[in-house]
């Protein structure tokens, strides 16, 4: 039986009225990549994961949130809209890649470039409508196989990175709402966010790069809708995605092992 504490109530409450509109395994495949020692390691430094849970809530706006609760459980939802979101900016870029597996031909893009960038405008445009509670409307390209499994790999490395973050936020900033979080809190759930990927699964199964396009994914679909003036409603501070991308990059540089925690840009 599991313990109950403020946050599952909370949690069980809020899988209740907004069901998964699909299975969990978006999430589940993601948080996973973390097992083993690498696992324990992080259960060992940070025993309050341990008290976090995690879920899909279905509702079509792109958010995803951490509440930490004051009997150190935690809860992080991720809403399917932002699943939705990123899947659909993964799998647009992906139509523009020429594919080359190893040892085989090179297998072409499925659009040219114009065809990438008016899909990816086509998600973008949605932002505001996603935040009104409409469900994404996409018209997938069909990507032939090797480029389908990358998508798919960049996706769960995206989503990988977003849990991750919400998870800083649970572990660094229990005493902050979030609606108060500051963007030098932003920055170190970044951070925090990258190393605990390399750490966990980076480094130990040698895909540190794939760790780093995850977050770079992310951080620049953000970066995109700023440039075309669209805001994440209901922060307090908002942060430049070219300031989150360039403490990442420089994160990355100097060291995956010692990453710095970010002063504020
Ligand atoms: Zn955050």
């Amino acid at each position: 039986m599991t313990e109950a504490s403020l946050a599952s109530l909370e949690f069980q409450r809020r899988m209740r009225n907004d069901p998964p509109k699909t299975d969990q395994l978006r999430l589940g495949q993601a948080f996973g990549l973390i097992r083993g020692v690498p696992l324990m390691r992080l259960l060992t430094e940070y025993p309050q994961i341990g008290r976090v849970l995690l879920g899909e809530l279905g509702i079509n706006k792109p958010n995803a949130e951490s509440r930490p609760r004051a009997d150190g459980s935690a809860y992080i939802l991720v809403w399917t809209g932002l699943l939705d979101f990123l899947e659909a900016v993964t799998r647009a870029a992906m139509t523009g890649a020429n594919v080359t597996v190893t040892g085989q031909e090179t297998v072409p893009a499925a659009q040219p470039p114009q065809a990438v960038d008016a899909a990816l405008d086509a998600v973008y445009r949605q932002w505001d409508a996603q935040w009104q509670g409409k469900a994404l409307v996409t018209a997938p390209q069909p990507l032939p196989p090797e480029a389908e499994d990358i998508a798919r790999w960049l996706m769960k490395m995206t989503t990988f990175f977003v849990i991750l973050h919400e998870c800083a936020h649970a572990m660094l900033h229990a005493e902050v709402e979030p609606e108060d979080r500051t963007p030098a809190q932003e920055l170190e759930a970044d951070a925090w966010a990258l190393r605990q990927a390399l750490l966990g699964f980076g480094l130990p199964a040698n895909r540190s790069r794939s760790v780093l396009i995850g977050a770079v994914i992310m951080i620049r679909a953000l970066a995109a809708l700023e440039i075309m003036k669209y805001k994440l409603p209901g922060r307090r501070a908002s942060i430049p995605a070219a300031c989150r991308r360039s403490r990442s990059a420089s994160a990355w540089s100097t060291s995956p092992m010692i990453m710095p925690m970010p002063r504020s840009c």
